[in-house]
């Protein structure tokens, strides 16, 4: 199967790709960086939005320079793990930008600049 492979120990190509056309750029360090988190969580991670074409990006209303359109940014959703912890560990794991999304309970990291939202 197409992109159907093992990245890490957690993570295949698969759960990157765009959910609309099944395209997919994923950074290198990302993923290594994800599987570290993943390990330190000992959960499993949940990537709802990985990899997004252009055209998919502005469907969901991303803006024009999305990390999520370069393969540097993911959204994550981990089950019965609080978002404040799952920030932490992102940030001492490397991540650098996080938007932490309460209401709709995932958290969005990305290797861009330093930053920090919450919604
Ligand atoms: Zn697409």
């Amino acid at each position: 199967m197409i992109n159907d492979f093992k990245l890490t120990e957690n993570f295949n190509l698969r759960e990157f790709s765009c959910k609309c056309c099944g395209a997919v750029k994923i950074d290198s360090e990302l993923v290594q960086r994800l599987q570290i988190l993943r390990d330190r969580i000992k959960r499993p991670i949940i990537i709802t939005s990985g990899y997004r074409c252009p055209k998919h990006n502005k469907e969901v209303g991303g803006n024009d320079n999305s990390y999520h359109t370069k393969g540097l940014a993911v959204d994550i959703v981990v089950k019965d793990y609080g978002l404040d912890e799952l920030e932490t560990l992102a940030r001492a794991v490397g991540f650098r930008g996080i938007g932490v999304y309460r209401i709709k309970n995932f958290i969005h990291l990305d290797l861009g600049p330093d930053r920090r939202w919450i919604l």
